[in-house]
C-alpha cells in the first residue's frame, strides 16, 4: 500500500491522508475554526511551515499506532511554483521566494519523518485531483478556478509557468484592473477583486444578480466576463488541443455554461478543434488534497 499526505494551503490548511491514492480518515483543518479569515495571510513563514509539518505527523501517525510513515508527501499552494521553491505567491506574501520543499523536508526530518516532499500550484493540484478521482490519469485535464484569482491548472504536470489567468484577452487599454497590474488580461475581467474595482458602485453577487433582471450595463459586463473566459479556453484549445476542462472555485456559481458554450463555438471554428467539453465541478479541498498526494507519488515514481 502507498502512503500518500496530501496538503491544501490556500485560506486555510487542509490536510488528509492517502492510502493507495484515496482518502482515508478524517481531515485536519489549520485554523480548526473554518469561519476565521485572514489568520494565515499574518503567520510568519516559519510557524506556517511547523503547522503544516504538525499536521503531516499525525496523519503519518494514523493507521499503526505510532510508527511514522508516508512514502511522499504533496503540498498545494496557490500562486507559481517551480522545484519545490514557491516564485510568486499572492495571498500568502510571506512564503513568495521559499524553498518549501526544502523548508519542510527539514522540519519533518526533526519530527522524525523522511519522506520526498512536492510543491504543486493549486490549480494543478485540483487539475490532478480530477484526473485521480475520474479515472484518467493518463489523459490531458484542464481546470479554471475562478476566485479571487483566476487560475488554470494542467494534469499530467509540465514545466512552465502556465499563469491562465494573466493570458491576454482583449487589446482594450482601459482594461487594467488585473491585480498584476498587467493589462488586459483575464484576471482583469474575471477576478473578484477587479470585479469590485470597476463596479465601484455594486458588489459583483449584485452585477450578476441585476444581469439576470435584465440591467443593461450588467448584462452587458456579464456576457463579457464569459467571453474572456471563453477566449482564454479557447487560446489554450488553439495550443493544446480540445478535451475536457472543469471549472470550479468559490465564485463558479457566477458561471453559465450555455453562454461560456456558445461564445467558445464563435472562437473554436475548425472542426478537428471543436470537441472540447465543459463540466462545472463544485470547489472542494478534497479534490486539490489528494491531486498533491497524487502529484507526489507520481513526482517519486518519476524520479526512481
Ligand atoms: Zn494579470
Amino acid at each position: 500500500m502507498t502512503i500518500a499526505i496530501g496538503v491544501v494551503m490556500t485560506e486555510h490548511i487542509v490536510a488528509g491522508r492517502l492510502e493507495d491514492q484515496k482518502l482515508a480518515g478524517k481531515l485536519l483543518q489549520y485554523p480548526t475554526d473554518p469561519t476565521i479569515q485572514e489568520s494565515l495571510a499574518s503567520m510568519p513563514d516559519g510557524e506556517l511551515v511547523e503547522v503544516i509539518a504538525g499536521q503531516i505527523e499525525t496523519l503519518s501517525k494514523t493507521a499503526n499506532g505510532g510508527e511514522s510513515s508516508a512514502d511522499a508527501i504533496g503540498v498545494a499552494v496557490p500562486g507559481i511554483v517551480r522545484s519545490g521553491v514557491v516564485e510568486e505567491s499572492p495571498n500568502l506574501p510571506q512564503i513568495k521566494g521559499m524553498r518549501l520543499a526544502d523548508k519542510l523536508t527539514k522540519a519533518l526530518e526533526g519530527r522524525g519523518i523522511k519522506a520526498p516532499v512536492y510543491i504543486a500550484n493549486d490549480a494543478d493540484a485540483i487539475a490532478a485531483g480530477v484526473a485521480a478521482t475520474r479515472g484518467r490519469l493518463d489523459k490531458l485535464t484542464r481546470v479554471w478556478t475562478i476566485g479571487n484569482g483566476i487560475g488554470y491548472g494542467r494534469w499530467p504536470y509540465a514545466d512552465g509557468v502556465w499563469e491562465g489567468g494573466h493570458i491576454t484577452v482583449t487589446l482594450d487599454p482601459k482594461e487594467k484592473y488585473c491585480g498584476c497590474g498587467g493589462a488586459g488580461h483575464l484576471e482583469g475581467i474575471m477576478g473578484y477583486r477587479a470585479m469590485r474595482m470597476r463596479f465601484l458602485d455594486l458588489e459583483p453577487e449584485e452585477v450578476f444578480a441585476h444581469a439576470k433582471q435584465g440591467d443593461g450595463r450588467c448584462r452587458e459586463f456579464v456576457d463579457l466576463w464569459h467571453r474572456a473566459l471563453a477566449a482564454a479556453t479557447a487560446s489554450f484549445i488553439h495550443l493544446a488541443g480540445p478535451g475536457r476542462f472543469y471549472f470550479t472555485g468559490k465564485n463558479v456559481g457566477f458561471l453559465e455554461l450555455p453562454l461560456l458554450r456558445s461564445h467558445l463555438e464563435t472562437m473554436v471554428r475548425m472542426s478537428p478543434l471543436q470537441s472540447f467539453s465543459l463540466e462545472i465541478m463544485q470547489p472542494e479541498p478534497e479534490t486539490a488534497l489528494l491531486g498533491a498526494g497524487v502529484s507526489a507519488l507520481r513526482a517519486l515514481e518519476a524520479n526512481c
